[in-house]
């Protein structure tokens, strides 16, 4: 089947089409700066035929069409007509409550789709106009929608995700733990579960999804029973530019001493804490360990503080499970930093973790095992694929109607 998977951002549109019976990406593409000005970069990987122009994109929906001329182009496109794609899977960042499972669109699940909007204000109008762009141009194509929160708040249980403060917050706003990055902590627990012998039940994985931003699952049986990115993906460990759990008494602290707004402390922890907060150097991974290289103490400080804390939370999870089977490194630190993987496990021996630093030093496209054979708890590096898991679930609910 011809799925195209769509993966609408704030500003971008990334995309790829899969042929899921051959289990190929055909083509993928990255449309930006949509709603400023727009510029597409499209690949057929089957001639290896490139297509990269600026062209007015002022929203989604236009970005939508400008995709599907590029996928139906007689020079660079993958397709005759849009008749060929059978199906479209949309990544959706947040859920809510209302979807714990991948669902076809229809016209109730759009309304439910617009309760979300209070949720992920910057993703969720684009997931919309990206959804509605297919309508427009693929009237009778289904659609399905695969949300980012579905793996964590289809199973996690209620005393994870309900909040200490006053149950009506809960009751009236929905403030609760939904978790992110759910796609990928499934696909790579998956991948895990095969790794373990095939078979879920009595596996406790824990999955550390390390990239721009981070998230930690604990995955018992194959369902995910606490996750550290909360109410939103601000929560958890340090990442590149948010801060993460921190003490909630600093946030009304910090507005009394500088003046900042609710919104200006928002962005504020959002876009400059983290890594480049701390370091005050960079974002980026790469640039934060070449300074502390060099002996900055401050960004040397930025990678310890969060190898200290994916220790606290492995820590918290294994007691969560009852036990640890296996740990999963993946995304762009995760599945590239070697020395971060190692930082981590590092101190890890006394719960059955025997690390093989020699083979962990070495660069993997694909799984590997980077513990040593006798190694009670398995350590492994599992590169993610969210857009995978994306077109599986778009085939399979497809296939059923
Ligand atoms: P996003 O959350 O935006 O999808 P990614 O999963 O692509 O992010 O991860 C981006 C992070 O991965 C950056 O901090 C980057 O520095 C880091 N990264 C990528 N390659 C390497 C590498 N070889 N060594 C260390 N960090 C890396």
């Amino acid at each position: 089947m011809n799925v195209l998977v769509v993966n609408a951002g704030s500003s971008s549109l990334k995309y790829q089409l899969f042929d899921t019976t051959a289990g190929v990406v055909r083509a993928k593409g990255l449309c930006e700066r949509i709603g400023i000005d727009g510029k597409i970069k499209h690949t057929n990987l089957e001639s290896g035929a490139v297509y990269e122009t600026e062209i007015a994109m002022p929203n989604h929906t236009v970005a939508t069409k400008i995709v599907i001329d590029a996928l139906t182009s007689a020079e660079y496109g993958s397709v005759k007509s849009m008749d060929e794609i059978e199906a479209v899977g949309h990544r959706v960042v947040h859920g809510g409550a209302y979807f714990s499972e991948s669902v076809l669109v229809t016209d109730e699940v759009m309304a439910k789709l617009e309760l979300c909007r209070d949720l992920a204000p910057l993703h969720t109008p684009a997931h919309i106009m990206g959804i509605e762009g297919c309508t427009e141009a693929m009237p009778g194509t289904p659609q399905v929608l695969v949300f980012d929160t579905a793996f964590h708040t289809a199973s996690m249980p209620e005393k994870a995700y309900v909040y200490p403060v006053s149950y009506d917050m809960y009751e009236k706003y929905a403030v609760r733990r939904y978790g992110a990055h759910g796609t990928s902590h499934r696909y790579v627990a998956g991948e895990c579960i095969k790794l373990l012998g095939g078979k879920a039940e009595g596996t406790k994985i824990i999955t550390c999804h390390l990239g721009n931003g981070s998230s930690i699952s604990a995955v018992k049986d194959g369902k995910v029973i606490d996750t550290s990115m909360g109410f939103t993906p601000l929560a958890g460990i340090e990442m590149g530019t948010r801060c993460g759990d921190i003490d909630p008494a600093i946030v009304p602290y910090i507005m009394n001493k500088t003046g900042m707004t609710p919104d200006e402390v928002n962005n504020y922890m959002n876009k400059k804490c983290g890594f480049l907060g701390v370091s005050g150097i960079s974002s980026d991974c790469r640039d934060v360990c070449a300074a502390a290289k060099e002996g900055n103490h401050r960004a040397q400080l930025a990678l310890d503080i969060v190898v200290y804390e994916i220790q606290k939370f492995i820590g918290a999870y294994t007691v969560a499970m009852g036990g640890l089977d296996a740990i999963v490194f993946t995304a762009g630190i995760g599945e590239n930093d070697s020395a971060m993987r190692e930082n981590v496990c590092k101190g890890l021996e006394f719960m059955g973790v025997d690390f093989d630093a020699e083979k962990n030093a070495n660069r993997y496209s694909s799984a590997t095992e980077i513990s040593k054979p006798t190694s009670k708890v398995k350590v492994f590096m599992i590169p993610t694929n969210e857009e995978l898991v994306i077109a599986k679930d778009t085939e399979a609910i497809v296939k059923a109607l």
